[in-house]
């Protein structure tokens, strides 16, 4: 195997086991060293720190793979990973509520660039670097072998391959195109998933937690369910007895699942307004003086996709909050959500505070949300952090 040698004190981040090595560490590599290589990581005395894959090409010149240095990492080694990454989600499917989870979230499982989600008879596979793009034959067969899915679609298309010089890949890598358009249970609800190659329609598995905790606050209150896709929460909610429910999303494909997903879980006679527009306008517009929702949901996209964008996102954070705010009867509830990991919980605390005052009400903070357990957060990983999210009881 090729080497890495490191710069005089730059094997910190190794050592706390942190799973990227930037380019900047690095001192010295071997002449035969390949973009997609898998590579030995040596201090700058040229003792052994880790394995991993190289991409030269990338910022982040080394994945981490392995701090044991006995360890070999072949088929084997790959096939016991994802093994183990499994059974961790078996305590999620064991129950029959749910049968749709990710089954494996990249370097928060030690697979770094690996990307699985399945639903139900379905794997949607993504792999997001080179390094791991040189092995998806070999995961795919492993993946095969212990799910036994019906259809394995690779959806390779995340902005993140082309920093790793890779170009979109969208494929049926196992079984027919015509069979993947299913419905998923979730919390002993359905939902349709459509998860074909031309339109980039999944399912939004990281929130199956905070979806019930929600809907127990939903019973005989009028729900607002903004950025609502296709009804997640909002049919959490009805579930849960809520009187009326307001979905409100700019994408019509979103809406139409949403419609679907009623009729899916026998909601038609409910009281339910789908309401095709920007969230931002659409708050904007409501009469503050007639207005009087009891239970508002937040779940906005990533406002904040890098470093660079968090004041802009901040703002858009505070005013998709103030709006909501104003819209919401004096003792509601507001379930606000970021999943931007530019933004942490301290930094959206402050955010929703901003927009208490600026609104004129008083909140208290019921509750924080985050990742459910097939969505695990590395402590030595920190960017695996990502969905928060906020019980507010506005007085
Ligand atoms: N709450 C959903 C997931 C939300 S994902 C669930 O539980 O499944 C974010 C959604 O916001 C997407 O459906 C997208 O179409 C929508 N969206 C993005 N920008 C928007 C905007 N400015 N106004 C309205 N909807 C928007």
């Amino acid at each position: 195997m090729e080497n890495i040698q490191l710069k005089k004190g730059k094997e910190k981040s190794i050592l706390h086991r942190h799973p990227w090595l930037f380019s900047g560490a690095i001192d010295r590599q071997s002449d035969g060293l390949k973009n997609g290589d898998l590579v030995k990581i040596n201090n700058s005395e040229g003792k052994f720190l880790a394995y991993g894959y190289f991409n030269g090409q990338s910022k982040i010149s080394v994945r981490v793979l392995d701090w044991d240095e006995n360890a070999k990492i072949n088929k084997d080694w790959w096939k016991l990973k994802i093994q183990h990454s499994i059974e961790k989600r078996n305590s999620i499917l064991a129950g029959k509520s749910c049968n749709s989870v990710r089954l494996i979230y990249s370097e928060s499982d030690k697979l770094p660039g690996l990307i699985v989600d399945k639903y139900d008879q379905i794997l949607v596979v993504q792999f997001l670097t080179l390094g791991i793009e040189m092995v998806k034959e070999e995961i795919i067969e492993i993946l095969s072998e212990l799910v036994k899915p019906k259809l394995i679609i690779e959806k390779s298309d995340a902005p993140a391959r082309l920093l790793e010089g890779l170009k979109p890949i969208i494929r049926i890598a196992k079984g027919k195109e015509s069979e993947s358009l299913i419905s998923i249970l979730e919390n002993n609800l359905k939902f349709w998933v459509d998860a074909n190659l031309g339109q980039k329609s999944g399912y939004y598995l990281d929130q199956r937690e905070n979806r019930k905790i929600v809907a127990s606050y939903a019973k005989d209150k009028k729900v607002l369910d903004c950025f609502c896709y296709s009804g997640g929460f909002s049919i959490h909610a009805l579930q849960a007895g809520a009187t009326s429910v307001t979905g409100v999303d700019s994408s019509e494909t979103a809406l139409n699942a949403f419609e679907e997903n009623l009729k899916l879980n026998n909601f038609t006679n409910k009281e339910v307004n789908l309401v095709e527009q920007d969230v931002f306008n659409y708050l904007r517009s409501l009469d503050k003086n007639t207005t009087d929702f009891d239970l508002i949901i937040l779940d906005p996209p990533k406002l904040a996709p890098s470093r660079s964008s968090v004041d802009k996102a901040k703002k858009a954070y505070k005013e998709l909050n103030l709006q909501a705010m104003k819209v919401l009867k004096s003792g509601g509830i507001l379930a606000t959500f970021s999943c931007s990991s530019a933004i942490d919980l301290e930094t959206f605390k402050q955010i929703i505070s901003w927009a208490a005052t600026d609104a004129g009400v008083d909140v208290q903070f019921m509750h924080y949300f985050g990742q459910p357990i097939d969505h695990p957060i590395l402590s030595s990983f920190p960017e695996s952090e990502y969905l928060k999210g906020i019980l507010c009881k506005i007085l």
